[in-house]
């Protein structure tokens, strides 16, 4: 058996193509355009990319972006003005601070400055907050994206069980809120988990969310579950390459051997982060201007 492929980059064409025909209706009736801000502070390459492809695909939905790059020693304080700055500008529905913020700023002071309505990244305490006790707001890019996927294969998560590999803040914990959310019977594994592969073995559904290269294994997946690998990790070069490949948390040749669907790297969740960024700007702004509650 080998498993189907669930195409990220097709699920998040699609997503930005059904945001950008919402978004030309509401310029044509209201003449109103969701605008997100992105501040980048210094200029880590990986950072530079990311927000590039922000501002990028923002445009290409019919959506404002307002890029603010600030030196790699802006004080904490200046940073907070500008967040404060932006808090208050109406032409601003999304604001996404990247991380990882120098050492000497404290990022949870700098996302807790954010107004939660506009908090498009997910982060702030509010809106963790809303999604712990299932009140409607605005959830993490990559765990939603993650869940749209697992969603193309299992409409109705009810009944199956899910193990999540993984506890941060922005991917681990939120996917498996949602996943909950949805009726699904979650497990939360991590560093300190004993006896991983069994407990992986029991699951319909496995997320990796670990950050080690091809860290899950053929063996430690159930035939045909359903494998979300979330991971985005950089092999060194090998001798000619200038380069090291991508690779997933997942083995993929191995577990595509055994599951029933797997998402690729890259391909996969990647894709779906920056389109799910764009769904929450949207939903800022509907939510900001009463177009609809969230
Ligand atoms: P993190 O380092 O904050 O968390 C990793 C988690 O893995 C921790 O909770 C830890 O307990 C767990 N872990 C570590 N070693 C383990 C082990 N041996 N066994 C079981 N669990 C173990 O990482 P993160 O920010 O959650 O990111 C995870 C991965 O997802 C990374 O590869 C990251 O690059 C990737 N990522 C991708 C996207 C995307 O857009 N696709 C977005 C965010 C993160």
């Amino acid at each position: 058996m080998s498993a189907a492929i669930i195409d990220g980059k097709a699920i998040a064409d699609d997503l930005r193509a059904a945001i950008a025909t919402e978004v030309a209706a509401i310029a044509t009736r209201d003449g109103l355009q969701p605008g997100l801000a992105v501040v980048l502070v210094g200029s880590d390459p990986a950072s530079e990319v990311y927000v590039g492809s922000k501002a990028r695909q923002t445009v290409a939905v019919g959506m404002r972006s307002f890029e603010h790059r600030l030196p790699a020693d802006v004080s904490e304080a200046e940073l907070l003005a500008l967040v404060a700055t932006l808090n208050e500008d109406d032409a601003v529905d999304g604001i996404l601070v990247q991380l990882p913020l120098p050492a000497h700023i404290d990022s949870n002071r700098v996302i807790e400055a954010i107004n939660p309505d506009k908090d498009v990244d997910g982060f702030h305490p509010v809106n963790a907050g809303r999604l712990l006790i299932g009140l409607p707001g605005l959830v993490a890019c990559t765990p939603l994206g993650s869940l749209l996927l697992v969603r193309t294969v299992h409409p109705d998560l009810s009944g199956l069980s899910a193990v999540v590999i993984g506890r941060s803040n922005i991917v681990g914990k939120p996917l498996a809120q949602l996943l909950l959310q949805y009726n699904a019977t979650v497990t939360i594994a991590h560093s300190r988990t004993h006896d991983l592969p069994s407990v992986c073995r029991s699951a319909d559904i496995v997320v990796a969310a670990v950050g080690r290269p091809e860290f899950v294994r053929g063996d430690w997946i159930k035939p045909g579950a359903t494998v979300i690998d979330v991971g985005i990790n950089r092999l060194p070069p090998k001798a000619g390459e200038t380069k090291g490949r991508l690779v997933g948390d997942v083995a993929f040749e191995e577990v595509r051997a055994v599951a029933g669907a797997i998402t690729p790297v890259p391909g996969g969740v990647g894709p779906m982060t920056i389109a799910c960024l764009l769904r929450n700007t949207l939903q800022a702004f509907k939510a900001r201007r009463g177009v609809a509650k969230f």
